[in-house]
């Protein structure tokens, strides 16, 4: 069915919780579908002084959650290795060297290498160096690093970071990991814009009246306090998801659907965001944090009463932002963005609002569009994928009112159930040695350099942040960010939309 692809992974953070949650279910679904076959091992390394026996149980463990009989798990399960080891200490990748070695022979892998740090970002730059040092690298196979977020927490960390990394592998060897970019509905962006006249055709500044793009939490930050109270929602949501989705709905049309062409073009639009003064960051982007909120009679903590939070955090929660940019297709288009924990649903939806017809003639003052409600193009995104298209119709009966109607596709669930979740696509996707949906340097490079000017100004003002409800859609702020235009969020579950 498949080919039969060869490689050794080697999964740095073999017993955290990504690899458990993550990568083990997508390596057996990659397994189970005959992409992998006989010709792949995993060495899972990390402190733990764990045999391959409970190593195994641990990988069996992750595979709960499918129907495959127990020989097929046993089968894959034996692939698995486990390798004790400290990033930190020299003489451990030899040990690794020669159990990768081992493996390469033993199951015919070409010397095909997948190094996977799937552990704190603090040691990434480490196991770079070492696997170059002690020439982990093989000279006749590929080697490729797939390496996780956060990348860096501000331009210059982001920058020695790669600076390390590039000692030992080249550009194209690195894959960095944006999880969003593996999601069916965003790869679907590229079909619904580059695939369709009527849409390709009106995708810009002339039709286009606003973009909206809502990425929902409805956890609040839970167990992973101590991380977020350094990163906060800009870092850990906007830096990366969001404008990876800015950067799939507005690039320009890449010559070809190509890691190089796609990376190429996702760099310019980068570049071409509006610099923002400080004073501008101030009027375009918003941050609050939720507030302990009384929700059916009980009372539910806000962020600085959660475990691990400094009482007095100024740590954002939330963020909403006006993202401008300036070429020729997008200038006036404001990007409204908002993302956040504790909100009233989780939910990734993206809307392309588009622009009224000149005039009304339905109405006796021909210039007043306020009853005509604008067409706008829906992408769901999770939890439920598909689309809709809203266009106003005429109401049924007598007389001429305008009403929305919704044009509305969405992928059933037998459709889906068998549709690779984004780790499994990414994974093969860097088996295959195709990185168009993986970030490049330059990528990260130009969306830091952006968030450090918002961090800057944020960091330097003391006001506290504002407060908002546990399962509302954030602060006021947010909504009047888009009553300056005279735009509104189409998105709303507290409207029961
Ligand atoms: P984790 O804390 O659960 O796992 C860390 C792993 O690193 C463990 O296996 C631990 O034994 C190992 N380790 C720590 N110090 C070591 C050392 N000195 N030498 C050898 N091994 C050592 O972390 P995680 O949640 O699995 O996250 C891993 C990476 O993935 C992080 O970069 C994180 O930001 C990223 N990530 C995680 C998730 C997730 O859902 N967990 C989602 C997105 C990104």
């Amino acid at each position: 069915m498949h080919t039969d692809l060869a490689a050794l992974f080697i999964i740095f953070g073999g017993s955290g919780d990504l690899a458990q949650r993550k990568l083990y279910p997508a390596l057996f679904n990659l397994y189970r579908k005959g992409y992998l076959k006989e010709h792949f091992a995993v060495i899972g390394t990390a402190r733990r002084p764990w045999t391959d026996d409970h190593y195994h149980e641990i990988v069996m463990t992750a595979l709960d959650n499918f129907d495959e009989d127990q020989a097929t798990k046993e089968a894959f399960v034996g692939h698995f290795y486990y390798q004790s080891h400290d990033v930190t200490d020299a003489k451990h990748y030899e040990t690794l060297k020669a159990l990768a070695s081992q493996l390469d022979e033993q199951y015919e892998l070409h010397q095909n290498r997948i190094y996977y740090m799937a552990m704190s970002p603090r040691f990434f730059g480490t196991i770079a160096s070492h696997l170059g040092s002690e020439a982990l690298l093989t000279a006749d196979g590929f080697n490729r690093l797939i390496i996780e977020k956060p990348f860096g927490r501000d331009y210059e960390s982001a920058k020695a970071l790669n600076q390390e990394l590039t000692q030992t592998f080249d550009e194209d060897q690195i894959y960095r990991i944006d999880h969003y970019l593996g999601k069916e509905m965003i790869q679907n962006i590229v079909a619904l814009r580059f695939g369709n006249g009527l849409l390709s055709g009106v995708w810009n500044n002339q039709f286009i009246d606003n973009v909206q793009i809502t990425l929902a939490e409805s956890v609040g930050v839970e167990e992973r306090a101590g991380y977020y109270e350094t990163s906060g929602a800009l870092r850990d949501m906007f830096q990366n998801h969001i404008m990876q989705v800015i950067g799939m709905l507005a690039m320009e049309v890449p010559v070809n659907f190509t890691a190089e062409d796609v990376q190429r073009e996702k760099t310019r639009l980068f570049r071409s965001i509006q610099p923002y003064s400080p004073a501008e960051i101030k009027q375009n982007f918003v941050r609050a944090q939720y507030a302990e909120t009384s929700v059916d009679g009980e009372n539910k903590p806000g962020y600085q009463q959660e475990t691990n939070v400094a009482p007095d955090s100024q740590t954002e929660t939330f963020v909403a932002g006006k993202v401008m940019i300036d070429n020729e297709r997008w200038c006036g288009v404001p990007f409204y963005v908002r993302t956040g924990k504790r909100l009233a649903r989780k939910e990734t939806q993206i809307n392309i609002v588009f622009k009224k017809t000149g005039v009304n003639i339905f109405a006796d003052d021909k210039s007043d569009r306020s009853a005509m409600a604008p067409d706008v193009l829906t992408i769901y995104v999770e939890p439920e994928q598909g689309f809709s298209l809203t266009i106003n119709g005429k109401e049924v009966g007598q007389g001429f009112a305008l009403k929305p109607d919704q044009l509305a596709y969405q992928y059933d669930e037998q459709m889906l159930a068998d549709s690779p979740e984004a780790y499994e696509r990414l994974i093969l996707e860097a088996l295959n040695g195709d990185g168009t949906n993986f970030t490049h340097w330059h990528e990260l490079a130009a969306s830091w350099q952006f968030v450090d000017a918002i961090r800057e100004v944020w960091d330097a003002d003391q006001t506290p942040l504002p407060g908002y409800s546990i399962g509302s859609m954030g602060p006021k702020e947010a909504t009047d960010l888009l009553a300056t235009t005279g735009a509104e969020w189409i998105f709303d579950p507290t409207q029961n939309n």
